[in-house]
């Protein structure tokens, strides 16, 4: 595609950006076959090619109006357009430089605003906690559309592990650990950006202590497995240790089985991927930064191995670091390395199959529901279906579009619930679970959407096999 950037862009690292991307679209148009939000409106403007045309609009110096910035917040950001285009196109690239401009000249109404500017900072602050216990106590008061999006809360009296995976806090069991200290920091997650303190060496797994019942048993390997000998950094993700504080857990456990521990870093917190989705790309620069600068001493020393994510919405913003970062002449190398280093958790399912007993989840009955960050973003469409095959699970995808998004899509399912409640019912009625299936995905956004309303148990595939480890004799 032909461009003639306006001069306010042509020299900048953005409009070069955009115009090596605008340049390999021929217009083609099979991306349009591939959109939700083609597929549900029926508008060439709410399709890849439609977008791809508003924004070298803009790029060419046309004033953008309140429908660009409409078109433009439709898309899910769910690169399924980029599995389809034969050109290559980065589209979700593009997009991010599309939004920003068009935040930057369009004025959103207030209301909007309000509504973006507490998702962008409310997620990633520390009272996220604190509201979501508060909404659950007043759950019965609140809109449905709200009410669904928070996680049950824990009965008053449980099963003791099970309690202590309820909370937002990890278990003493699983706390992070800094390597070299004398004791582990306390850790509640992910640090909320701007509020970590300064990066801190790694330190080994505490003790379990009387104080912490079933630390011995959450950390100590089964017997026959090796101690731990490989480190590896994990990002707790910020909503993820207060919505489902177990899948934290059961990637601890399950990877310490297999002889790798799994660390978080005290002040690493967002991966960036809120305030990227909502056009803030210098806001989402300095979380990645900060994460950077959390995760790098004990990567340059070579303590730590590399990173695991087990939310591919997070692992899909970290592997994208060095792209994000390239500009920046402290940064370029070290987001380079990092994004290197990344790696989703159902990318380490091949060396667990290795390391786990032989198919632990022999008699589970799995529907895979492939984050569109994990099958587009990552380019790891089978990654997950095939390892849980190999661990002895009857595994199936989705019986129809499996391609498609299921309208979780970060803040989308809060900004535009009429489309996002829609992609929920296609994806569900797509993936149709019988009674004796468990749909499993990979990714928080994804499980809570679709939980939300579907009649089987979604759940986070590594809490299954936690599970079947837990049961398995040792
Ligand atoms: S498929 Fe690729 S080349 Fe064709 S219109 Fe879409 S983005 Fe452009
Ligand atoms: S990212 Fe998804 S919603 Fe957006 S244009 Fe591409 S296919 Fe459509």
């Amino acid at each position: 595609m032909q461009t003639d950037l306006a001069p306010q862009y042509r020299d900048t690292a953005e409009g070069r950006a955009a115009e090596a991307i605008l340049r390999k679209c021929v217009h083609c148009g099979f991306c349009t076959a591939t959109c939700p939000t083609y597929q549900l409106l029926g508008d060439e403007l709410d399709g890849p090619r439609g977008r791809i045309y508003l924004i070298k609009q803009v790029l060419e110096g046309h004033t953008p109006g309140r429908a660009t910035q409409i078109h433009l917040d439709r898309c899910l950001t769910c690169r399924n357009c980029e599995t389809t285009c034969p050109s290559g196109v980065e589209y979700g690239a593009l997009l991010e430089i599309g939004r920003e401009l068009v935040e930057r000249q369009v004025k959103r109404p207030v209301g909007e605003r309000l509504a973006r500017g507490a998702l962008r900072h409310g997620l990633t602050s520390p009272a996220f906690g604190p509201a979501v216990k508060l909404g659950q106590a007043v759950r019965r008061w609140l809109p449905a559309s709200l009410a669904q999006k928070l996680p049950a809360a824990p009965p008053r009296t449980m099963p003791r592990q099970a309690a202590s995976e309820s909370f937002s806090e990890p278990p003493a069991s699983t706390a992070p650990v800094a390597p070299g200290a004398a004791a582990a920091p306390p850790v509640s997650g992910a640090a909320p950006e701007g509020h970590g303190t300064a990066a801190a060496p790694i330190a080994r797994a505490p003790e379990p202590t009387p104080e912490a019942p079933g630390a011995a048993a959450a950390l100590s390997p089964p017997a026959g497995v090796a101690a731990a000998t490989r480190q590896v950094w994990m990002l707790d993700g910020c909503v993820q240790p207060t919505l489902a504080p177990a899948i934290n857990t059961a990637t601890r456990r399950v990877l310490e089985r297999a002889g790798i521990t799994a660390h978080s870093a005290p002040a690493a917190g967002c991966c960036g991927a809120i305030a990227l989705h909502l056009a803030d790309t210098e806001g989402a620069l300095r979380a990645m930064r900060r994460n950077i600068d959390a995760w790098w001493p004990a990567i340059d020393s070579g303590e730590v191995e590399g990173l695991v994510m087990n939310a591919s919405g997070c692992g899909v913003t970290v592997k994208d670091y060095g792209r994000l970062l390239a500009h920046d002449p402290r940064y370029a190398e070290r987001s380079r390395r990092i994004s290197e280093l990344t790696r989703d958790l159902a990318e380490w399912l091949p060396e667990l199959c290795q390391r786990l007993p032989t198919a632990p989840l022999q008699g589970r009955r799995l529907v895979v529901q492939a984050p569109c960050t994990l099958q587009h973003g990552q380019r790891l469409p089978h990654a997950l279906e095939a390892g849980l095959r190999s661990l002895g699970a009857t595994v199936r995808g989705a019986r129809q579009e499996a391609h498609l998004c299921c309208g979780s899509a970060g803040t989308y399912s809060v900004l535009q619930p009429e489309l996002s409640q829609a992609l929920r019912d296609r994806k569900l009625a797509g993936l149709a679970a019988e009674p004796d299936e468990t749909i499993v995905s990979a990714n928080i956004g994804c499980i809570q959407h679709l939980g939300a309303t579907s009649k089987q148990p979604v759940r986070h595939w590594v809490e299954v096999l936690d599970e079947a480890l837990e049961a398995s004799p040792a």
